[in-house]
C-alpha cells in the first residue's frame, strides 16, 4: 500500500516512495546516554519503531534504520568529571584516563537503554547500525574540513564555527524553522550544544580543549586543534557514512528541528553539497499536566520508575498508539490503565478466536484490513486504525463467526502484531497450575530482584522462564506466568 507522510521540510502530507530501490533509509536521532532515558525520550523512539514497521508490513518495504548513541557532548562530560556527584559504582572505578571515564559512564546507560527499548518491544535486530559519535571522531573532522575549505566555517581560538552569514548567501538556514533574520546576531558564536531559536548565531563544530575534558588531535594545515565534536556534527556524518545522501527519512522529537536538524542541513550541505534527507518526520511532545517532560524540568518517569509500580511495558507501549505521533501526548496513569484495558479487550477476543464455533457466517476480511492499513498509511494515523478494530470486534463477536474467518481473522491479527506487537496470537493459556515448581521459583526470585532493582539478574531470570517455554507478564500485584 502507499504510504503517506507528514514532511516537515513540506509542511504537508507526502506520498512516500524510497529514492532507491525498495529500500528505505532511515536515521533516527538516538538518546545521549548521561542517564536513564525517561518515558518522554521513549515516545521518539517508539514512533521511530512504528514508523519503520508500517513501511515494512504496510509498505512492504525493506528498511535499513540507523539510530545514533551520542556518548560525547556537555551533558556526558559534565557526568563523567572525575569527582561527578552523577557517578555511581556500577561504573567502576573513575581514572585519571577522562575518555575512559565517559566510555565507561555512557556504556553503563547505554546498555540500560538497550534494555529499555527492548522492554518496550523495540527489536535490537531491526537497527542496521546503533553507531556511537566516538567511534566517529576521524569521519567527522574529515567533514569539518571539508566545509572550512569550502568556507562555509572559520577558527576562532582554537574552536571551529559555522558561519551561517557566510551560508545564507548560498542556501536558506531555517528551513524547518522560521528564524527571525531581523534580529540575528551575526558574527557571534554560541558554544552549548542546545539553545534556542532566538540565539541563533554562529555555531560550533568543534570545540577548543578545555582543562579536565577529554580531546582528540585535530591536524589542520599542519596546526593542530585538540578539543572535541559540537553536537550536531555527529549526525550529519554518520548519516552519510553508513545510510549514503540523500537517504529517505530522518526522525527526531519535535524539539530537534531547531537546532540540531536545522544545523544538521546546513552542515552536511555545505560540506557534502548535497541535502542530507527527503523527509523530515518528527514526533511531538509527551507532556505531564501540559508541560514537556524532561529532566530539567523534574517532572519526568523512567520506564524503570513505572516498572517499579507494576505498570507492564507493553502498556506503555499500546498507549503511545491511542494518539497520532503529531499530537502532543499527555501521560497519566488512567490513561495506561485505559490502554491495559483496551489491550486486553483485543487480546480476549484473539484468544477467542481459537475457540471452536457452529457458526457459519463469513466476513469480509480484506475489508478490515483494507480500513486498518490505511489509517496506517495516512500518515501512521493508529488512533483511527485502533477505532476500525474496536467497532469491528464489537459488532462481529467471535461466536458468530465460521472456522475460516477465524482462521482469517487469526493471520490478519498476526499481521497487525507485527506492527503493533503487543498481543499474544494463541489460544488462551492454561493457568499457573500447570506451571512446574521451579519456574514458579524463578518467577518469584525475579519479583524479588525486580524490588531490589537488581535489573541483570532478573532480566536473566526472565530469559531463562522464557527459554523454557514460559510467558512471563508484569502485571499490577506482581506477574502471570504462562506456558508459551
Ligand atoms: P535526548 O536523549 O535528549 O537527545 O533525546 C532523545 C529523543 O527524545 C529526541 O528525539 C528528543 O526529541 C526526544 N524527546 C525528548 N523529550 C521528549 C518529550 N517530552 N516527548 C517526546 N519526545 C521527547
Ligand atoms: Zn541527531
Amino acid at each position: 500500500m502507499q504510504i503517506n507522510l507528514y514532511n516537515s521540510l513540506s509542511r504537508k502530507i507526502e506520498p512516500f516512495t524510497p529514492l532507491i530501490d525498495n529500500e528505505v533509509r532511515m536515521y533516527s536521532c538516538g538518546p545521549t546516554v548521561y542517564n536513564f532515558a525517561h518515558i518522554g525520550n521513549m515516545r521518539a523512539f517508539l514512533f521511530a519503531d512504528l514508523l519503520q514497521r508500517v513501511l515494512k508490513v504496510v509498505g512492504q518495504h525493506k528498511v535499513r534504520w540507523v539510530m545514533n548513541i551520542t556518548n560525547i557532548d556537555d551533558k556526558t562530560i559534565r557526568d563523567s568529571a572525575v569527582g561527578s556527584s552523577a557517578w555511581i559504582s556500577d561504573m567502576g572505578e573513575q581514572t585519571d584516563d577522562l575518555l575512559n571515564n565517559l566510555l565507561k559512564l555512557t556504556e553503563y546507560y547505554e546498555k540500560s537503554f538497550l534494555e529499555d527499548i527492548s522492554r518496550l518491544g523495540i527489536k535490537k535486530e531491526d537497527f542496521f547500525a546503533m553507531p556511537k559519535a566516538t567511534e566517529y571522531i576521524e569521519q567527522m573532522q574529515n567533514l569539518i574540513r571539508l566545509i572550512l575549505e569550502k568556507g562555509f566555517a572559520y577558527i576562532s581560538e582554537g574552536s571551529i564555527y559555522f558561519n551561517v552569514s557566510e551560508w545564507r548567501k548560498h542556501q536558506t538556514y531555517g528551513r524547518l524553522f522560521y528564524i527571525d533574520f531581523d534580529n540575528f546576531r551575526a558574527g557571534e558564536r554560541i558554544d552549548s550544544d542546545q539553545y534556542e531559536r532566538e540565539d541563533a548565531s554562529d555555531f560550533v563544530l568543534w570545540k577548543a580543549r578545555k582543562p579536565n575534558e577529554p580531546y582528540w588531535n585535530f591536524h589542520i594545515d599542519n596546526f593542530n586543534f585538540p578539543g572535541r565534536p559540537g553536537w550536531h556534527i555527529e549526525c550529519s556524518c554518520m548519516e552519510k557514512e553508513l545510510l549514503g545522501l540523500p537517504f529517505d527519512i530522518h526522525t527526531g522529537g519535535i524539539d530537534l528541528k531547531f537546532p540540531h536538524h536545522e544545523d544538521e542541513i546546513a552542515q552536511s550541505h555545505a560540506g557534502y553539497g548535497i541535502d542530507p534527507t527527503v523527509m523530515w518526520c518528527h514526533n511531538e511532545f509527551l507532556e505531564v499536566e501540559g508541560q514537556k517532560m524532561s529532566k530539567s524540568l523534574g517532572n519526568f518517569f523512567t520506564l524503570r520508575d513505572l516498572l517499579e509500580k507494576g505498570i507492564d511495558p507493553l502498556d506503555i507501549r499500546f498507549s503511545m498508539f491511542a494518539s497520532h505521533y503529531g499530537s502532543v501526548y499527555n501521560f497519566t496513569f488512567d490513561g495506561i490503565k485505559s490502554s491495559h484495558k483496551a489491550r486486553f479487550r483485543i487480546q480476549e477476543y484473539i484468544y477467542k478466536l481459537f475457540e471452536k464455533s457452529e457458526s457459519e457466517i463469513t466476513i469480509d476480511i480484506d475489508k478490515l484490513r483494507n480500513s486498518v492499513f490505511s489509517e496506517l498509511a495516512n500518515d501512521l494515523h493508529t488512533p483511527k486504525a485502533l477505532a476500525h478494530l474496536f467497532t469491528f470486534i464489537n459488532d462481529n463477536p467471535t461466536d458468530k463467526l465460521s472456522e475460516a474467518s477465524k482462521n482469517g481473522l487469526i493471520a490478519f491479527f498476526t499481521e497487525l502484531n507485527n506492527i503493533f506487537d503487543v498481543w499474544t496470537i494463541n489460544p488462551r493459556q492454561e493457568t499457573e497450575l500447570s506451571i512446574p515448581d521451579e519456574i514458579k521459583e524463578k518467577a518469584e526470585m525475579r519479583l524479588e530482584a525486580k524490588k531490589n532493582k537488581n535489573w541483570d539478574l532478573s532480566d536473566s531470570l526472565r530469559k531463562e522462564i522464557i527459554d523454557a517455554g514460559y510467558i512471563l507478564k508484569d502485571t499490577k500485584d506482581g506477574y502471570t506466568i504462562e506456558k508459551g
